[in-house]
């Protein structure tokens, strides 16, 4: 397959909650610096930092607020609350500080946004981080991020070479997809050749359905057809991946690799070779790299990120403790 379609070359604009990028803006004046843990990946993205507390005018230091009456979604309808701890309500400034992060975004052209969870403001699934509680997710930002079809990160993945890993391939196929017009039957089909492999991944029974629905298609597709599939397909490039569907994807395109080209990658290990997740994003990355120099499709990570130069290094990653004892499962 031909890579210079699915090649992006203008540098990206992620949405992050501020305190992820070391803005001393919590309730308590604190932050800290997320994006350290994706080495100097972080300069090959345009970062635009919001806090829709700040926005809401509730300062720093502050009293910390929390939701009353149900989450985030149930705020926007008017059938919940926001109180700070000494029990003032603060719904409206914090729905306009929310909607002026928005705007923000919109502005700078993001369609993703890395979150900070817990947070009954950015939150997505957790609205608390008291012990094992959830709170009430999501919160008043990230409801409208959801509702606003965002690709959203947690911010802690990013500090997991193969958590960040799984989420750049992601998003890279999903900005692609999102911006591409697809006008007939050969546009649908060049994108779903394109991200097939991705989505036999991520979901297989989708993908093979979708693969007899477009093999049997006969003319033109309706745009309801083209509309469905574009939505199915980024709402499934959202869902992370396991570490177990992601080393059998591996393998599987490195044998592919090794019998078109004859020859082999050193250090590609099979799918039940015991490693460690650093070693497997390591893997992942160098496959990457053959695979672009001599211009085979991997089909694990289909779209490629501001040329050969651009393909992460593994310098930058740092192993914290967290990451030692691999994750069944990435989600
Ligand atoms: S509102 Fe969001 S960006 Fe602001 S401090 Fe809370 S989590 Fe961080």
């Amino acid at each position: 397959m031909d890579r210079a379609g699915i090649v992006i070359s203008h540098r990206i604009t992620i949405g992050i909650s501020a305190c992820c990028m070391g803005s001393p803006v919590r309730y308590n004046s604190k932050g800290w610096d997320m994006l350290a843990g994706i080495g100097r990946e972080r300069n090959d993205f345009k970062w635009c930092p919001v806090c829709p507390e700040c926005m809401a005018g509730l300062g720093v230091p502050r009293d910390p607020i929390h939701l009353t009456g149900g989450d985030g979604s149930m705020v926007w309808r008017d059938e919940a609350e926001v109180k700070n701890r000494h029990g003032r309500l603060v719904t409206d400034d914090v729905k306009f500080g929310a909607q002026s992060c928005l705007e923000t975004l919109k502005r700078a052209g993001a369609d993703a946004f890395v979150y900070m969870d817990g947070s009954p403001s950015c939150g997505v699934y957790r609205t608390t981080l008291k012990s094992t509680k959830r709170g009430h997710p999501p919160g008043i930002f990230g409801s409208l991020l959801l509702d606003q079809g965002f690709f959203l990160i947690p911010a802690a993945d990013l500090q997991s070479p193969l958590k960040w890993w799984d989420w750049r391939r992601r998003f890279l196929a999903f900005h692609w997809l999102k911006n591409l017009e697809i006008t007939g039957k050969s546009g649908l089909y060049d994108a779903w050749t394109s991200l097939k492999f991705l989505f036999q991944e991520l979901d297989n029974a989708w993908a093979v359905q979708m693969g007899r629905s477009l093999a049997g298609m006969a003319g033109k597709p309706e745009p309801a057809f083209i509309a469905g599939f574009k939505a199915q397909a980024l709402d499934i490039l959202r869902r992370p991946s396991t570490v177990r569907r992601i080393t059998n994807s591996l393998w599987k395109n490195y044998s592919f690799f090794r019998k078109r080209l004859g020859k082999s990658v050193e250090g590609i290990n099979t799918p039940d070779f015991q490693r460690n997740i650093t070693t497997i994003a390591k893997e992942l990355v160098t496959m990457e790299r053959k695979a672009l120099e001599d211009g085979v499709l991997f089909g694990t990570s289909p779209v490629i990120y501001r040329e050969k130069r651009r393909l992460p290094s593994m310098e930058g990653p740092v192993e914290t403790e967290r990451q030692q004892d691999p994750p069944s499962v990435l989600s």
